[in-house]
């Protein structure tokens, strides 16, 4: 078989190892507390379900769905921004409908970078930037995430004339993996960094609902609308992952001549009647579904930082998502403190090193388990064994 040369690039999984370890333990009847994985274990909504079966039974759903997204489901996307961010978004021009947002992320990089083109990425990050980055066969600029800077990128640092060459920035707050957040501020000091070298910038909102202790995460439009799009996801604030339904929402521009263009030469948009399931979801009291996830995060994630903490962790009780970031005790890698806490505790993360080479010496712990499960986590933490 001869290969795209392009795959060459392809980084290897980098799960497999764990995968292959948590195959053993399982087969020797070894009760894992699975941390490693952000997929919320709340069921979706019922009324967002019943909508899916009552839109399925229309023959007119069976068909096409259109290409940029459903009236419906964009208007109530818009409706959803208005509310929330007092972010004005024409449905027809500044919204399209996504087959989930990485689907998204992949193709607006497909439209944005190739050959001699720099990507400004976020490094630890959500890893399908770079690879796709890769794969489309631009060059990537890493912006540590670090601690010591609330795991916000240092714009300064950015060489200028890699910016030049720069065409597309992502940043993605709450962030994946760190828990960091970011405020309206930082968002105009990144566009205006972005607008000074012609440079889109794109925010994967996905965690941008799920916010702690007062904190509202903001969406990066209220910043500047000039040349920036945002990614919204259903996937995380309505427990939605398998449904597969964001939107790209801002720049017209980006939308229509950019991801617009790559999209419609590749796929032929969502199901209609998963689309209505996403306007039930985004219409019918959205807040108070978002709250109970918040809540039963919180509980989790102060559940987890103080057994984390008792068992002499680092770990910062983050403002967003429903991710611990912890610092791996001295002498020890993030890859074998994480094979060292499955092997002592039958509790499985992910090492940071996954997430890019700034991500080595922390894990990520993933609060998206039942709370029973966090619990039985934190009482074998306290245990030691
Ligand atoms: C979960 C996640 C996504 C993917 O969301 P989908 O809409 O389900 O594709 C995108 N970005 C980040 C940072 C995520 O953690």
């Amino acid at each position: 078989m001869k290969l795209a040369k392009r795959m060459g690039n392809v980084a290897p999984y980098l799960f497999a190892s764990m995968n292959a370890m948590k195959a053993r333990l399982r087969e020797q009847g070894v009760d894992i507390v699975d941390m490693s994985i952000g997929d919320p274990d709340i069921p979706t909504p019922r009324h967002i379900i019943d909508r899916l079966c009552q839109a399925a039974r229309h023959p007119e759903n069976h068909r096409y769905p259109p290409y940029e997204g459903t009236m419906g489901f964009k208007s109530a996307v818009a409706a959803y921004y208005g509310r929330r961010f007092d972010v004005d978004l024409d449905p027809k021009t500044e919204v399209m409908t996504l087959i989930g947002s990485k689907e998204g992320l992949s193709h607006l990089i497909w439209a944005m970078v190739g050959e001699g083109q720099y990507a400004l990425l976020p490094d630890p990050a959500y890893p399908v930037y770079d690879t796709q980055v890769g794969l489309a066969g631009g060059s990537v600029h890493k912006m540590p995430l670090l601690e010591k800077n609330d795991y916000l990128p240092v714009l300064d640092d950015i060489p200028s004339d890699i910016a030049r060459k720069a065409s597309v920035m992502f940043l993605n707050y709450p962030n994946n993996p760190t828990g960091g957040v970011a405020t309206l501020d930082f968002f105009k000091k990144a566009a205006d960094f972005c607008m000074q070298y012609d440079i889109v910038l794109c925010h994967d909102a996905a965690y941008v609902d799920i916010g702690f202790d007062g904190f509202v995460p903001p969406s990066a439009l209220q910043a500047s609308r000039h040349q920036v799009v945002e990614t919204y996801s259903l996937s995380k604030p309505f427990n939605m992952t398998g449904w597969r339904i964001a939107a790209i929402v801002g720049s017209a521009e980006v939308i229509g001549k950019g991801i617009g263009i790559i999209k419609t030469n590749t796929d032929s948009g969502q199901f209609n009647a998963v689309q209505e399931a996403g306007e039930a979801a985004l219409g019918t009291e959205p807040e108070k579904v978002i709250a109970a996830n918040v809540a039963a995060y919180r509980e989790r994630r102060d559940l987890m930082v103080e057994a984390l903490r008792k068992a002499g962790l680092g770990v910062r009780s983050p403002k967003g998502t429903f991710y611990l970031w912890v610092r791996v005790p001295e002498g020890e890698t993030s890859a074998s403190y994480s094979a060292k806490l499955l092997e002592k505790t039958a509790i499985l993360v992910t090492p940071g090193s996954a997430y890019g080479k700034y991500g080595e010496g922390h894990v990520r712990v993933s609060l998206s388990v039942p709370t029973d499960r966090v619990m039985e986590a934190a009482s074998r933490l306290a245990a030691g064994t």
